[in-house]
């Protein structure tokens, strides 16, 4: 086993059970409910993917008291009467080492670790402790708040265990701006969680991020596009009754159009004009690259003489008039160059910052 510190070796995600095939869709409901809704669920679900792996919590992780918390062990047996019948691989979400004996003692196929476990790392230590010697495939979903660390430390304590079949689950991060996912995705966290462990199979739980059936699809596409090797989706024999989550759960029906409907691309090509092109393409980009950095610095260095200058008159920093003239100049100008206002209004929220820091600097040097 390696150390935290050395490169993990994660197998690849096809290479855990044969006959995989890309996507892995891990689908199923929220919560299993009773034996007849996850088998009529379960049943669907196999006709259309005989290879997808049943999802349904067990054990509900809820913010507040006096909500469905989850059927408890019995559930467990539901799970087996759905790998009786359909052939599909089950899982659930485990919490705590009393859940993860339990499963195994029922014989669940494989395990997640929810968001609200992944935050804890005293949770995460107790039930890496409980998979030693366990050889079992566990997810690991991204920790409720945006910290990469809490993450990475999760599959670092799993791995450390002696678990190799390991995957993550990007379910998006809690976030205080308004915004039209239950979850907001922040796809640059998962692209850094990807540089810092290469190779870990990544899997996006668009229903969690979208929060309602509209924006599942759009979420799955752009997991794909962004080369995961699968997504879970909550889907629930008839949605508006379930216990949980029942706002963004689908029927399968309306699984097997969004998954028929999703453009799956290929990770890389090797045809030599193709690459020629791209290189070519980059190469062009870097460039630009280049000069907004140069740029950036010629405005650095004049704000530091505004800066200067500011002090040798007394006078403060920020003026409200200035940066609500410079943000509409270059949003009209974003505007006109077909730039998404989001962005431009972001990039110079942040440029400002600096720019006060700069000043900030300069006024007390
Ligand atoms: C779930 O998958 O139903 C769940 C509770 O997920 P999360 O831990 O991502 O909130
Ligand atoms: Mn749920």
């Amino acid at each position: 086993m390696k150390s935290t510190s050395g490169t993990i070796v994660f197998p690849d995600i096809q290479t855990w059970y044969p006959n995989q095939v890309a996507p892995i869709n891990i689908v199923g409901p929220c919560s299993a409910e009773s034996l007849d809704q996850v088998l009529a669920t379960a049943r669907l679900i196999a006709s259309d993917f005989p290879n997808a792996i049943f999802r349904a919590g067990v054990w509900k992780p809820r913010t507040r008291p006096g909500h469905f918390e989850g059927a408890g062990e019995i559930a467990l047996d539901w799970l087996k009467e759905v790998q009786a019948q359909t052939n599909l691989k089950v899982v659930t979400e485990v919490a705590t080492p009393a859940h993860l004996n339990a499963c195994l003692k029922a014989g669940i196929d494989m395990v997640w670790i929810g968001a609200r476990t992944t935050v804890n790392p005293f949770s995460v230590q107790e039930l890496a402790e409980a998979f030693k010697g366990v050889d079992i495939p566990v997810f690991v979903k991204n920790p409720i708040n945006p910290d990469l660390g809490l993450w990475i430390g999760a599959i670092e304590r799993i791995h450390n265990a002696g678990v190799n079949r390991i995957a993550a689950i990007h379910r998006g991060f809690h976030a205080f701006e308004s915004s039209p996912y239950r979850n907001s995705p922040r796809w640059e966290l998962v692209i850094d969680l990807k540089s810092s462990l290469p190779g870990l199979p990544i899997l996006c739980d668009a229903s969690h991020i979208s929060g309602n059936p509209e924006l599942i699809a759009g979420v799955a596409q752009k997991a794909m596009d962004l080369n995961y090797q699968g997504l879970m989706i909550e889907t629930h024999v008839n949605p508006s009754l379930a216990l949980s989550d029942a706002y963004q759960q689908i029927t399968p029906k309306r699984l097997k159009e969004i998954v028929d409907s999703l453009v799956l691309r290929n990770p890389d090509n090797t045809d030599e004009l193709y690459l020629n092109r791209l290189v070519e393409l980059r190469s062009r980009v870097d460039t630009i690259d280049d000069s907004i950095i140069q740029a950036l610095s010629q405005r650095d260095r004049l704000i530091r003489e505004i800066g200067q200058f500011k002090k040798g008159n007394n006078v403060t920093i920020l003026q409200l008039q200035r940066w609500e003239e410079i943000l509409q100049r270059q949003l009209s100008n974003g505007r006109s160059s077909g730039l998404s206002e989001n962005f431009i209004k972001q990039l110079y929220e942040f440029i400002h910052a600096e720019s006060i820091r700069i000043q900030h600097e300069e006024l007390n040097s």
